[in-house]
């Protein structure tokens, strides 16, 4: 469980977290989504006791960070994957790693094979991995402890296809087991395909916080595609029906039920060879209709 209360950081006059709020819940996958600057690092290292809050508080399992005795055995953190050891190969940073948490240095050789650097890669330096070897180095730092909570920063950046598939099967694996995670991106999609919960975040504030199906649902809005685009539109305009264009050309995302959107093409005469509920583009809408709902200027 991670707890986050009212969590604010200053920088001068620059407000970067802003009254945050949420809960991790055991079995679950929260993804913290918001855009690059939104403030996704600075709260996860505020929770790690990295970056001290000018306000608020959190704790992992009713405890804050700093507290923690052997906080390794209890929360796995995954920040800044750049920041390993060139000098060291991925085998003994993971050994090392055990030495300090009083892990079974078996321990080292599963989760060198659980995050596919197994020989030759285990024995290679650090410094010679892509930015991609290194966040499955990170991950199984993370996970070398056996910890209850994860709490990870963008895991999928840099990864091929097939390593963004296994990460995901790994976080889901660790959260049907009972596992709390706490993952962040600035990628709707890679949240969407593996979070149960998403906290939304822009520009240091929560715009948006609930179940991953909940969101979806009240995202409402309607995907429709017209035999003329152009007199589709006309009939939108017409019925005062919100829209705006989406891929592929011609098509329409409307903020509106389907059967409006029917009538009123209808009412037009307009042929739909598509009307169905968006619910993936709804979604991505409400992502951008949030960010871009939030004041340019926070805390000023
Ligand atoms: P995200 O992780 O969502 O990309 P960050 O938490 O890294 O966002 O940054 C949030 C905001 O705080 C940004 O505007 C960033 O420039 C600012 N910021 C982060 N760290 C510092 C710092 N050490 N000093 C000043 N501003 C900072």
């Amino acid at each position: 469980m991670i707890t986050v209360e009212h969590l604010t950081k200053r920088y001068g006059e620059h407000v970067a977290v802003d009254d945050v709020s949420f809960r991790c819940e055991p079995g679950t996958v929260t993804g913290f989504l918001g855009p690059n600057g939104a403030g996704k690092s600075t709260t996860m290292r505020m929770i790690c006791g990295l970056t001290p809050s000018t306000r608020g508080s959190s704790a992992i399992q009713g405890v804050p960070y700093r507290q923690l005795g052997n906080p390794g055995r209890h929360v796995g953190v995954l920040l800044d994957a750049a920041a390993q050891h060139a000098g060291r190969s991925g085998r003994e940073t993971l050994a090392l790693c055990a030495r300090v948490l009083d892990v079974d240095r078996a321990r080292v050789e599963e989760l060198l094979t659980l995050v596919g650097l197994s020989d030759p890669a285990a024995k290679r330096r650090v410094g010679g991995y892509s930015f991609g070897m290194r966040q499955r180095l990170g991950v199984a730092q993370a996970l070398l402890g056996d910890p209850a909570v994860l709490i990870l920063d963008e895991p999928t950046s840099g990864l091929d296809p097939e390593g963004v598939y296994q990460m995901r099967t790994l976080l889901r694996d660790f959260a049907d087991r009972g596992g709390t995670v706490l993952l962040s991106s600035h990628q709707l999609r890679e949240i969407e395909a593996v979070a149960d919960r998403i906290v939304m975040i822009a520009k240091g504030r929560v715009v948006a916080d609930g179940a991953k199906g909940d969101l979806l649902t009240t995202s409402g809005g309607t995907r429709v595609v017209g035999l003329d685009p152009v007199a589709l539109r006309t009939a939108l305009v017409a019925a005062a029906l919100p829209h705006r264009p989406a891929d592929p050309a011609g098509a329409y995302l409307v903020d509106a039920p389907a059967e409006a959107v029917g009538r009123a093409a209808a009412h037009a005469g307009v042929v739909l060879v598509d009307l169905r509920p968006a619910e993936h583009e709804g979604l991505e809408e409400m992502f951008l209709s949030l960010i871009n709902s939030v004041p340019q200027e926070i805390g000023s």
